[in-house]
């Protein structure tokens, strides 16, 4: 028997969180983001589920040709364009749309011997500092390339790095607008500002996160209101049950030690599967219809639960670690990180259940 740990991807809770996002949308077309293997849902088991989608945005060449061997036909978008000109090749062939951040890429473009012009997205940078160009060249940048015959259209992008706060949209938007004149389409909200910031969605959303179950800013209570559904469940069982007294101490380091008796269980599951290692006592798990609570260090392959007051809690008793019943945000908010990390961070060696 292989350990009892895996994870469950609901396509059914794919395609619900695509619909939802699509009613807050309205007209706008739907990026569904696919990189870093779909938040570590596997790109090639959850596509289906996200085929209702206008177009997949993913990061690395590799995802957009296997989407397309998987059979996607619509439109690609590469998040952060090429790396080297010679990827223009590639882009050709599979007909990927490209975002272009830097003056070097320019220079590719107009070089590159196309069979077919490609679509481009601008990249301006509108506050976050990470990718763009800036305010003053970026009219240029668009004029340059809206006249190269490698080029069929462009449309401006920018990034938000305050979307899940409640003015967080505002002045970004306020120097996106700026550029109003050109009349370019417009790609600028992720999922926070799909949510949050209506003014945001304009002709295409880029939504992440949210397709995922996930909160943009890191606290389930935050979207608790919009019915969206977990995609992952990651799931084990107790392999081990033991009664203590009061003074004995749990895991590596002795981190916690008990003031009272207790009823502690063993679950298949640690820092290998992708479980966080900094996650503290208390963080919750699981388990016979309730939240326990996780006590001392997380190891390798196993960490440990009070079931105390979980008289049902045995070996072989099925424990959710993330998923339906426990959302992955307060996980991550109890272990100092976000749902993206973890979900992203689940670990090769879990086998994956699709249903
Ligand atoms: C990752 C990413 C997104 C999606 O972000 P979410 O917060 O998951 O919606 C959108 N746009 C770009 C450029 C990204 O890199």
């Amino acid at each position: 028997m292989p350990r009892p740990i895996r994870a469950v991807i609901h396509q059914h809770n794919l395609e619900h969180n695509l619909a939802v996002i699509r009613q807050k949308v309205g007209q706008a077309k739907v990026w569904s983001v696919m990189k870093a293997d779909g938040y570590g849902h596997g790109i090639k088991r959850i596509w289906r589920g996200l085929k209702d989608s206008d177009g997949f945005a993913v990061l690395d060449l590799h995802e957009a040709i296997l989407l397309r061997n998987e059979g996607w036909k619509g439109p690609i978008l590469l998040l952060e364009g090429f790396f080297q000109a010679d990827d223009l090749v590639v882009i050709d062939q599979y007909q990927l749309t490209t975002s272009v951040h830097s003056r070097w890429q320019l220079a590719a473009i107009e070089q590159a011997l196309l069979n077919k012009p490609i679509s481009v997205y601008i990249k301006l940078n509108s506050g976050m500092n990470r990718l763009g160009f800036s305010m003053n060249e970026y009219a240029d940048i668009v004029s340059q390339l809206s006249q190269m015959e490698n080029v069929a259209d462009v449309t401006l992008m920018s990034h938000f790095a305050n979307s899940d706060m409640v003015e967080g949209t505002q002045a970004p938007l306020a120097k996106i607008q700026q550029f109003a004149q050109l009349s370019l389409p417009t790609c600028i909200a992720n999922s926070g500002a799909v949510l949050w910031h209506k003014n945001t969605h304009y002709d295409w959303v880029r939504a992440g996160i949210v397709l995922y179950g996930a909160s943009p800013s890191g606290k389930w209570g935050d979207i608790a209101e919009y019915d969206l559904k977990a995609a992952m469940t990651l799931q084990s069982e107790i392999i081990a049950v033991h009664d203590i007294e009061a003074g004995q101490s749990i895991g590596y380091g002795s981190k916690f030690t008990s003031e009272k008796p207790m009823r502690i269980a063993t679950v298949a599951c640690g820092y290998a599967d992708g479980y966080p290692r900094h996650a503290p006592t208390g963080t919750p798990v699981w388990c016979q219809g309730q939240r326990c609570a996780l006590l001392g260090t997380v190891s390798m392959d196993m960490l440990t639960i009070d079931i105390s007051d979980c008289p049902e809690a045995t070996i072989g008793s099925k424990v959710e670690l993330w998923g339906e019943n426990l959302p992955v945000d307060d996980v991550a908010q109890a272990a100092g990180t976000i749902g993206y990390e973890l979900l992203c961070a689940l670990a090769r060696r879990v086998p994956i259940d699709f249903q």
